[in-house]
């Protein structure tokens, strides 16, 4: 049986392993690979590999490499990076005090819910109709009292590029004592985090979003910072992440990270193009597709959240996902069949438009015939369901 082409548009949910960090990866598998904390060869082998991708990893956010920490991804990054600084900033004594946007993912917005439920005071910043954080919201919550604060630098849904050198400025005016934390998990492939980011003291990152392995991940997190290990043990990583480091995931982070820096500008120009291209083509075959971000807005040069009215999400992901299209409903992570995603309902899109909300994610290896093949099957599926 042959088996269907598929086009697979779901980058932002993970990104195709990339072949050049399968092969690194597997090349630190291929001689005797010792724990980074040994003495011998094979123990100096893998320290000094850990090493390079740290040297890496800081080099591709403009930082030193002292300040990176390795997780085992994005979530951990943003649960060491809210609850590291809550509780260093309780421990010194001090009161916890906790901004974030209302479009944070998951992975931040729970940890300021645990947050809050140690006792700090955690208070959500709203975004406007295109999800942009609302700057003179940021300028009232800020004061003295405010420890951290949580902007990521672009969503994962609708792939909206939050202004981070605004809310840094804001912060340092207003907060200066505060540290500012970006998710960047999402703008990673996209975006030059050493000059988006500079001046953010906390920045995580996650390497399956970029073609590197599931389960490897980052926080930079500044030298004027306190963090407290989430995590106890043999205190690598500078005690800030106990437990023994994954090597290939570093060196595959490194490597991914590499050809990411190497290719930005022409990916991001190839991709936003196809990504206009399956824009224009759905809106012209589908009747009242809406495209949920404002025109004008700065979106990922991959993103494309659209609102189909008329339909179910889980449904019309189910029917793509049989005629080969992976998309989906928007964060990953959502549960709840019908429920808005917080995001959607932060930003006011109403509940009927919200039912049939469907992202699709292109990459580095989305090629023209994925987007051809996309504006064909999807308002013929859609199509489908409606008749139903
Ligand atoms: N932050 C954002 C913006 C994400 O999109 C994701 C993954 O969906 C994460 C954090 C979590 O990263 P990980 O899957 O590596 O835990």
């Amino acid at each position: 049986m042959r088996s269907r082409p598929t086009s697979y548009l779901d980058h932002a949910a993970t990104a195709p392993l990339r072949p050049e960090v399968a092969a690194a990866m597997a090349e630190v598998h291929a001689e005797p690979l010792g724990n980074p904390t040994g003495t011998h060869p094979p123990a100096q082998r893998a320290r000094r590999l850990l090493e390079e991708a740290r040297d890496e990893v800081a080099a591709f956010l403009g930082r030193d490499p002292g300040e990176v920490v390795f997780t085992s991804g994005g979530t951990e990054a943003a649960n060491l990076a809210v609850l590291g600084s809550v509780e260093a900033a309780v421990r010194a004594g001090g009161e916890a005090v906790v901004l974030c946007s209302a479009v944070e993912h998951p992975a931040v917005r729970e940890s300021a819910r645990a947050a809050a439920c140690a006792g700090a005071d955690c208070r959500e910043l709203p975004v406007d109709a295109a999800g942009i954080v609302d700057l003179n919201a940021l300028a009232r919550a800020l004061s003295s009292r405010v420890t951290l604060v949580a902007v990521m630098a672009a969503n994962n849904e609708t792939g909206v590029v939050q202004p981070l050198p605004d809310v840094v400025d804001a912060v340092r005016r207003r907060a200066p004592q505060a540290a500012v934390f970006t998710d960047a998990v999402q703008a990673a492939p996209w975006l030059d985090l050493a000059d988006r980011a500079a001046g953010v003291d906390l920045v995580s990152l996650s390497a399956h979003k970029l073609g590197g392995p599931v389960g490897t991940g980052v926080l930079a997190a500044g030298p004027r910072l306190a963090l407290r290990a989430r995590q106890h043990g043999g205190g690598q990583e500078r005690e800030r992440r106990s437990g023994t480091q994954d090597v290939a995931g570093a060196v595959g982070l490194a490597t991914a990270l590499r050809l990411v820096a190497a290719q930005r500008v022409s990916t991001a120009a190839r991709v936003a193009a196809r990504r206009d291209q399956l824009c224009e083509g759905l809106l012209a075959r589908i009747e009242g597709a809406h495209r949920t971000v404002p025109p004008g807005v700065a979106v990922l040069p991959g993103h494309l959240h659209l609102c189909l009215a008329g339909v179910s999400r889980e449904e019309l992901l189910v029917a793509l996902g049989r005629e080969g299209i992976c998309a989906s409903g928007g964060s990953s992570c959502a549960s709840g069949a019908l429920e808005r995603s917080h995001v959607l309902a932060a930003m006011g899109v109403e509940r009927g438009l919200a039912e049939g909300a469907v992202r699709f994610s292109l990459g580095y290896d989305t090629g023209e015939e994925d987007v051809a093949r996309a504006v064909e099957v999807v308002p013929a599926v859609v199509a489908a369901l409606r008749r139903t």
